[in-house]
């Protein structure tokens, strides 16, 4: 017999050799019909493999993330027989599950894919899924895997091989075909019931952009053809709500080839934007103490030597600028956290004076290849929301709890509702790799275990995910389209204050070394932007918006009414503006839905001889016509709703 313990600490016995699926059926029916795939002691097993040893067992749904990669890593290995039978001489390589779906690298004997060509896929590999057929793994040796792929003539799948040792090779079959594979397979082709081709696109083998170009096959695939009709539909509103697009429209930012690519310029009203959420968090900033500073956008060379970023961006970044006549070295700033430690280094501190809070809207440069920029999200410059907190080791939880507040703050005042937190800590097993006393880690961990359960954040502990200089929460916020968004890191660092040499006099009148936490609750200005335009899909926040209301005089005749009503909005700070074209009242009120203004004021005849505005919301509700101040009341009353003070 042998013992085995499920998630809920709960032991159970089984006969040597029962299957993850035969420990569901134990459990119940209901379980054992959906569970697709198991992870045995931290071994992703198949729900066949039979269990020889105690251990600990989790099975998987579809619901679950394993459960997910495991159904598109099958799929994977459907498509792929479909593309062998289609294209005969087809030469498979990898094919992994990512993130939303799953990929297959192929070299194809000639000509190529094309859209066209999608739905004879799915189709085929629907058939082959209908078929029900078991996926079976099996032990292969080194000699007989090369052969199976040498007879084949598939020269990518031999040097897989060639690398692998002997003894740990195996092979997955199902139906006719078979593949080199580890693992990780749902029971049967049948629980496939929806396959979408997304795309195809061109990659290098081995990513290697000397090596032969292979033909990439996107796809993902459902339990339930309704599941895959909810996923196009979502993908469709994403197009919809893609920053790029959005970012036109609204006139917020461009691109120029000529500045470069990757370097967003932003137009009068992202700027205005930009400039606003800058100021929303710069008040609560001073509030919660932190003091502005200002740092230049290059540092020399030995700065960024100091610090470690030499080593990480140097050699694969911008390259040194040098100056023409000292032949001085200096680089475009990749971080501003250099610079601050030498803001703290400009005198000492006495614990009496710690925490100092140095925050900054830097403007950072790195470069990133231009297959990998992409709108505001991938860009060569930005601006981080920075700010460095140099503290005392015991006030570590204090500080960590008033920057999630801070956070929160953020997240809640721009309508993010739908978060978790990660919190990076230490492998425990590999303590060489950390940098810090041990003593100090576990204070840090623990800092910000306590402050994110006091804070009552849904959080989960990952293990081996902190950096090596320090451990760090992550909030992960879902956005509408339930797409997840890493924002506002607090990170730990005893690394570079050891670099700086950064000190204070304690109470013992010693010299000790302060702690440095990084935190940045936008991320970057750019990101954050782009992030809030798919969120919203361009209907910001009252408080934020460009326009926050549009004036449209039905006629010529009320023009100048209309002049007067723009006036007292702009008396009373409410960002408006004016359409007198000679157009009709239809299109001015269509033109401006399309540019997501949040308020129409339509005045005619009557409005202007009760002086009222007839408000018309975006998206079409009627408000009727009210007078100019009650509107003007209406609109502070919905900004203070969303829009709180800090800490009040
Ligand atoms: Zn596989
Ligand atoms: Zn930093």
């Amino acid at each position: 017999m042998i013992e085995i313990t499920l998630p809920d600490g709960s032991i159970k016995e089984f006969e040597k050799g029962a299957t993850p699926m035969e420990v569901a059926k134990s459990i119940s029916e209901g379980l054992a019909r959906n569970v697709i795939s198991a992870k045995f002691n931290d071994t992703t097993v198949e729900c066949s493999t039979p269990l020889t040893k105690n251990g600990s067992l989790t099975l998987y749904t579809w619901n679950d993330k394993e459960g997910k990669k495991a159904f598109w890593h099958s799929t994977s290995h459907i498509v792929a027989q479909a593309l062998e039978e289609l294209y005969p001489g087809v030469k498979l390589t990898i094919g992994p599950a990512i993130e939303n779906g799953f990929y297959y690298d192929v070299d194809l004997p000639e000509g190529n894919i094309s859209e066209k060509d999608f739905p004879t896929i799915e189709q085929k590999a629907l058939e082959i899924a209908r078929g029900k057929h078991d996926f079976e793994m099996r032990d292969v040796s080194k000699s007989d895997a090369l052969k199976f792929y040498k007879e084949q003539g598939n020269e990518y799948k031999v040097e897989l091989i060639e690398n692998l040792e002997d003894g740990s090779i195996t092979f997955c079959d199902h139906d006719t075909f078979t593949d080199l594979c580890r693992g990780g397979h749902i029971p049967n082709t049948g629980i496939v019931k929806a396959i979408k081709i997304l795309s195809v696109a061109g990659a290098y083998w081995r990513g290697d952009e000397n090596k032969p170009q292979l033909t990439r096959v996107y796809g993902i695939s459902f339990p339930k053809q309704k599941d895959l009709t909810e996923y196009l539909e979502l993908l469709e509103e994403a197009k919809k709500r893609d920053h790029r697009k959005l970012g036109k429209e609204l006139e917020l930012f461009t691109f120029s080839q000529k500045v470069g690519q990757g370097l967003p310029l932003w137009l009068p009203k992202g700027a205005a934007l930009r400039e606003r959420l800058e100021q929303f968090l710069k008040k609560a900033q001073k509030k919660a103490g932190y003091e502005m500073v200002v740092t230049p956008h290059i540092g020399q060379k030995e700065l960024y030597v100091t610090s470690g970023h030499y080593a990480k961006y140097g050699e694969d970044s911008f390259q040194p600028i040098r100056t023409p006549k000292e032949d001085e070295e200096f680089l475009l700033k990749p971080m501003n956290c250099p610079h601050h430690c030498e803001i703290y280094n400009t005198r000492p501190f006495s614990y009496k004076e710690l925490p100092k809070r140095y925050a900054e809207f830097g403007t950072v440069y790195r470069y990133e290849q231009s297959g990998e920029l992409h709108g505001l999200t991938r860009v060569r410059g930005f601006t981080q929301d920075d700010a460095h907190i140099f503290c005392t080791p015991d006030q570590l939880d204090q500080e960590f709890k008033e920057v999630i507040d801070l956070s929160l703050y953020v997240l809640g005042s721009l309508g993010f509702e739908d978060f978790t937190a990660q919190v990076s800590v230490r492998d425990l097993e590999n303590p060489e790799k950390y940098i810090g006393s041990a003593e100090n880690w576990e204070k840090a961990e623990q800092a910000i275990i306590n402050a994110a359960k006091e804070k009552g954040l849904d959080y989960v502990i990952e293990s081996g995910e902190a950096a090596f200089y320090g451990p760090k929460l992550d909030f992960m916020v879902k956005d509408a389209l339930g797409r997840h968004w890493q924002l506002g890191t607090i990170q730990v660092d005893y690394n570079l204050p050891e670099r700086f040499e950064l000190t204070y006099k304690g109470s013992d009148n010693e010299m000790h070394r302060p702690v440095m936490i990084h935190r940045a609750p936008f991320g970057s200005m750019e990101r954050f932007i782009a992030l809030l335009l798919e969120h919203t899909g361009g209907n910001f926040p009252l408080w934020l918006i460009p326009d926050q209301a549009i004036v449209l005089p039905v006629s010529e005749k009320h023009e100048k009414y209309a002049e007067k009503v723009l006036k007292s909005l702009e008396i009373n700070e409410i960002r408006a503006l004016i359409d007198n074209r000679n157009e009709t009242v239809g299109k001015k009120i269509r033109e401006a839905e399309m540019k997501k203004i949040p308020f129409m004021l339509i005045v005619g005849e009557n409005d202007e001889s009760s002086t009222t505005v007839s408000v018309r919301r975006h998206g079409g509700e009627d408000l009727g016509a009210i007078s100019i101040e009650n509107f003007c009341d209406l609109v502070s009353t919905e900004i203070n709703s969303t829009l709180k003070s800090f800490k009040e």
